[in-house]
């Protein structure tokens, strides 16, 4: 096999603070990883500048110009981590053999992509980097992650647990991932349906180098709500059980009112009216959840998703 060349992608959001430490690590290893004969000269650093509102492009331009290993893509607006993961990779794909994706903080150990090309070389084409322990993690962000992950597993996503963005993945991967065409990404549910052999390897997830988290509540709610709309229909099918169970309970309602009408323990119209609400509420509910059906559908073709991905074709 020929050592690969190796692009490492880092999206970066008003990261002036930390980068400066991290591209010195990312230098330091890229020397060892040359000089170990691991990965080919040509191996770059690919720092994406999410249009951040800080000096992170001008920081970017000036190891660029010190380091042409460091090269610099810049998105005219905020476009959010996920997406700048797929600017990166759509730049760089066609010039490398294998990439790997890291945060600009530092807090996934770099060390592991020393294992990651291990796995690289005995033919896995995506190798997860996947959390020890989340010792560093606020007790909320450890809860709160680890609850996403269960109801993620619940809703029938396979994921990888406690995995990431941290990977690496072979050009072939790579491309084949750039063939979905949903524009809702959730790369984390997306890269297990590639297919392709993967391996995972484990490491301490560590503090931020510099700055702060640029994941608050907010984004983490929506990427939470991003995950579970762009991979599963059961929350639709949810109001469609929710539709039959009111019905089923309203049938119980007009049976219990009808025995009381005949019994004459009844208000003139209290009859008619509790049995519309209950029999209707269901049926109404019902009819969302069928729409929503559909809905879901059409949701699911918009995303052009491939109908396959190709491993490998002998002639
Ligand atoms: N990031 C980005 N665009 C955004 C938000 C974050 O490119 O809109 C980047 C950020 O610069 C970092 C990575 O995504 O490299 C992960 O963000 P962060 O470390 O703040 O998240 P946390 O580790 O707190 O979950
Ligand atoms: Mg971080």
């Amino acid at each position: 096999m020929k050592t690969p060349v190796l692009y490492i992608v880092i999206p970066c959001y008003n990261e002036e603070e930390a980068l400066p430490i991290t591209a010195a690590r990312m230098g330091e290893l890229l020397d060892d990883l040359t000089g170990k004969g691991l990965i080919a000269p040509e191996s770059r650093v690919t720092l994406v500048d999410d249009g951040s509102r800080d000096k992170t492009w001008e920081v970017i331009c000036a190891l660029n110009e010190k380091d042409k290993r460091f090269e610099g893509v810049k998105l005219a607006h905020n476009a959010g981590h996920m997406n700048a993961l797929w600017a990166g990779m759509s730049m760089v794909c066609e010039h490398c053999d294998a990439l790997v994706t890291i945060d600009a903080d530092l807090q996934d150990d770099v060390n592991a992509i020393y294992g990651f090309l291990e796995k690289y070389r005995e033919g896995c084409d995506v190798v997860y980097g996947v959390r020890n322990s989340r010792r560093t993690d606020t007790a909320f962000k450890r809860s709160t992650a680890q609850g996403f992950y269960k109801l993620m597993k619940k809703l029938g996503v396979e994921m990888v647990y406690n995995a990431a963005d941290y990977r690496l993945l072979s050009r072939r991967a790579v491309e084949a991932l750039l063939q979905f065409g949903e524009v809702n990404m959730f790369l984390r549910g997306m890269v297990p349906l590639l297919g392709f052999k993967s391996a995972e390897v484990y490491y301490e997830r560590g503090e931020r180098v510099a700055g702060e988290s640029k994941y608050p509540l907010k984004k983490m709610v929506a990427f939470a709500v991003e995950g579970i709309t762009s991979f599963s229909n059961k929350p639709i099918r949810f109001v469609t059980l929710l539709g039959l169970i009111c019905a089923l309970l309203g049938v119980a309602m007009a049976v219990y009112v009808i025995v009381s009408l005949i019994g004459g323990h009844s208000v003139a119209g209290w009859a008619s009216t509790i049995m519309s609400i209950w029999l209707l509420g269901g049926f109404q509910l019902i009819a969302l959840g069928l729409i929503g059906e559909y809905v879901g559908k059409i949701y699911m073709e918009t995303k052009r998703r491939p109908k396959f991905i190709l491993e490998e074709y002998r002639k």
